[in-house]
């Protein structure tokens, strides 16, 4: 297998309080990966930090075998590494096809937008279909429920075709329906691309997760199957037994 992402020797410090502590990570090429840990554990730090948003004080962040520490988040976009926050964020007074052409536009040369003719293009239908939209192509996303915008903005990423998918906990807020979308929608994304997602729903867990990362105070302290780190007696006591 190949190696997409390696995190090694990460440190991130905020006002003299080391939020990531010296970790290491190292997720393959196709993986669906869940990155799990109690509350104030670094997760969304170590994505802010992939992404280009936070800088750390030490370690190294390779993807594909790049060094991302000290690239501008736009740069990380460039190279393949599309992110969703904890709170969707879609144009609500645009359409759902709308947001996907004007995030399928984010990726392009600017010429290249000049010369395109209007209508649907092949990537905005896939992504319409892979997130399960089609029928809903014309509707504002502002009138989207909570599920929807939250598909909607997987398809956005879609479009800008990365190689790294990092969703921040994809099914907060979800009904149990939703969920279940989402989970399978997860599964098909990873089948051709590299997933890490930021999740605490320990019963969505155990349903679609086959490899999870623990993190606590900000590093890494168990990884495995969910039977494998719910039975770890350290994991149990630092997360799962709350
Ligand atoms: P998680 O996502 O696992 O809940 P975070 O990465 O959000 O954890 O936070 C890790 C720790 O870093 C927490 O103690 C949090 O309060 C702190 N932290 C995160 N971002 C900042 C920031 N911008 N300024 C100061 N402290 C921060």
């Amino acid at each position: 297998m190949t190696v997409l992402l390696e995190v090694r020797g990460l440190r991130v410090v905020f006002d003299g309080f080391a939020a990531v502590d010296g970790l290491d990570l190292t997720v393959e090429e196709g993986e669906l990966r869940f990155l799990i840990g109690p509350n104030g554990a670094g997760k969304t730090t170590l994505v802010d930090v992939v992404t280009g948003l936070t800088r750390p004080v030490a370690g190294s962040v390779r993807f594909a075998g790049r060094e991302l520490v000290g690239k501008r988040e736009h740069e990380v976009v460039r190279l393949g590494v599309g992110r969703t926050f904890q709170t969707a964020t879609v144009f609500e007074e645009l359409t759902v096809v709308e947001n996907l052409d004007l995030a399928a536009c984010f990726r392009m040369p600017l010429r290249s937008l000049l010369r395109r003719r209007r209508g649907v293009s092949d990537e905005v239908a896939a992504a319409l279909a892979e997130t399960g939209l089609t029928a809903l192509a014309d509707r504002p996303a502002g009138v989207l429920p909570h599920g929807q915008r939250r598909w909607l903005e997987i398809g956005m990423l879609l479009v800008q075709r990365p190689r790294l998918l990092l969703l921040d906990e994809p099914v907060a807020g979800m009904s149990r329906a939703e969920r279940e979308r989402t989970g399978e929608l997860l599964h098909r994304v990873a089948a051709a691309r590299t997933v890490v997602v930021v999740e605490h729903d320990m019963e969505f867990l155990r349903r679609y997760a086959r490899k999870v990362t623990v993190l606590h105070q900000g590093r890494v302290l168990r990884e495995g199957s969910v039977a494998e780190v719910q039975a770890d007696p350290e994991v149990r006591e630092v997360y799962l037994g709350r």
